[in-house]
C-alpha cells in the first residue's frame, strides 16, 4: 500500500521544502499539506491542501480519515523568539499540538510520526562544544522547555504504545525558498537576502556568537533518511543530535564578502543574544551517524555559494 502523508505546518520555512521533496518521492497526490495559513502557490497547485488547526483534534481526525493517512510530519510550533513573547501560546501549541497527534496516531493506527526537536533543549549548564546526545538538559526558554517535554512524551509513547515516532534536534536552518518563522538563528537567512538587496545587514546577534547550523537541503535529507530508516536501526526515540556546520555571524559575513566584496555587516544584539548564549556551539552527532548513516553535504562555503546563486547571483 502506498503511504499517505500529512504535513502539519506545511506553510512554514521547513514545511514548504519538505512537502515539495516528499511529493517528488511519494507522488503529489499522496502528500497532503496542512496548515492554519494558506501555503504558497507551488504547494497549492502541486497537490492536496487542507486548512487545519493542530489544536482542533476532531478536525485533524477527520483529515486523517478522509485521506487514509499513514504517516504524519508535525512541524507546527511557535519558535524560540515568538514563544518567549507569548509563553502560554507557545506552550499550548508546542505541547497540546504534539499530544493531540500522539493520541491520534495511537487511536487511528497512523504508522509513523516525525516531530522535530531543537538544539534549544540544551541550556546554559550543558557542555557547549561537541554537545553529547545524552547530557545535562536545563533549557531556560519556553521553546526549549516545551521541546524537551515533547521529547520525553515521544519516548514515552514509543515505549508504552509502540508508536513509531522519530525525531531530530534541528540546529538553525538556512534556506532561500521561504522566510524563517521567528527563531534565534533567523539572521543567517536574512543576511543573504540583505547582502543581495542592499549590500549591508545589521545582525541581532553578536559577531562571535557561534551556533550549530544546517543548510535546508541537509535538514530535508536528514528528515527523510531518518523516516525511511529501518525501525531496528533507531535507538533514540526522544530525539537525535545532528550536526551540519557551526558558525558565527562574522563567519557568514566573511563568506559573503568573498563574493560581494563591499558587503558590510553591523552588529546590534537584541534579546535573542540571551537565548543564543545558552545553546551549544557544536554538536556530537555520532549516534545518528552510527544508527542510520547521517552525513551532511554542506559546509559554510558551499552553502554561501548555493544561497547567493539561488538568490540571483550569476557569477560565483
Ligand atoms: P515556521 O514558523 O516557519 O512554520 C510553522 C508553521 O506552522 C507555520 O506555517 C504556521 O502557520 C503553522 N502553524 C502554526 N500554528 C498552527 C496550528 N495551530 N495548526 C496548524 N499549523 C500551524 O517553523 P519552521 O521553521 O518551519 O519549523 C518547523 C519545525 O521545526 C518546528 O517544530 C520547529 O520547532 C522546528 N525547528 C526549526 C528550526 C529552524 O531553524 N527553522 C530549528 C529547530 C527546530
Amino acid at each position: 500500500m502506498t503511504d499517505k502523508i500529512l504535513i502539519i505546518g506545511a506553510s512554514g520555512q521547513i514545511g514548504i521544502e519538505l512537502v515539495l521533496e516528499l511529493r517528488k518521492i511519494y507522488g503529489n497526490s499522496n502528500v497532503i499539506a496542512g496548515d492554519v495559513k494558506t501555503p504558497p502557490y507551488e504547494i497549492m497547485e502541486s497537490g492536496p491542501y487542507e486548512l487545519l488547526d493542530v489544536l482542533n483534534k476532531k478536525q485533524i481526525a477527520a483529515v486523517i480519515k478522509k485521506h487514509n493517512i499513514t504517516q504524519i510530519y508535525l512541524l507546527a510550533a511557535l519558535l524560540s523568539a515568538t514563544a518567549e513573547q507569548h509563553p502560554e501560546a507557545g506552550w499550548k501549541l508546542n505541547m497540546e499540538g504534539l499530544l493531540n497527534i500522539l493520541d491520534l496516531c495511537k487511536k487511528m493506527n497512523v504508522s509513523k510520526l516525525f516531530w522535530p526537536s531543537t538544539i534549544a533543549v540544551f541550556g546554559p549548564t550543558t557542555p557547549k562544544t561537541n554537545t553529547p546526545q545524552k547530557t545535562i538538559m536545563e533549557p531556560n526558554t519556553i521553546y526549549g522547555i516545551s521541546k524537551l517535554a515533547g521529547e520525553r512524551w515521544c519516548e514515552y509513547h514509543n515505549a508504552k504504545h509502540g508508536i513509531d515516532v522519530r525525531s531530530i534536534r534541528y540546529p538553525g536552518i538556512v534556506g532561500y525558498k521561504s522566510s524563517p518563522g521567528g527563531g534565534t538563528t533567523d539572521y543567517a537567512v536574512h543576511i543573504y537576502h540583505e547582502a543581495m538587496k542592499r549590500g549591508q545587514y545589521t545582525c541581532f546577534l553578536k559577531e562571535d556568537t557561534t551556533l550549530p547550523m544546517m543548510y535546508m537541503s541537509d535538514a530535508i535529507k536528514a528528515t527523510i533518511e531518518l523516516m525511511e530508516a529501518s525501525s531496528n536501526l533507531i535507538s533514540i526515540r526522544s530525539s537525535y543530535n545532528i550536526a551540519g556546520m557551526s558558525f558565527s555571524p562574522s563567519d557568514v559575513a566573511d563568506s559573503i564578502t568573498k563574493h560581494i566584496p563591499n558587503f558590510k555587516c553591523n552588529y546590534k544584539p537584541d534579546v535573542r543574544q540571551g537565548y543564543a548564549i545558552g545553546w551549544p556551539q557544536s554538536i556530537d552527532d555520532s549516534t545518528a551517524k552510527n544508527d542510520w548513516g547521517w552525513k551532511p553535504d554542506y559546509d559554510l562555503e558551499k552553502m554561501t555559494k548555493d544561497m547567493l546563486f539561488n538568490l540571483g547571483m550569476t557569477k560565483l
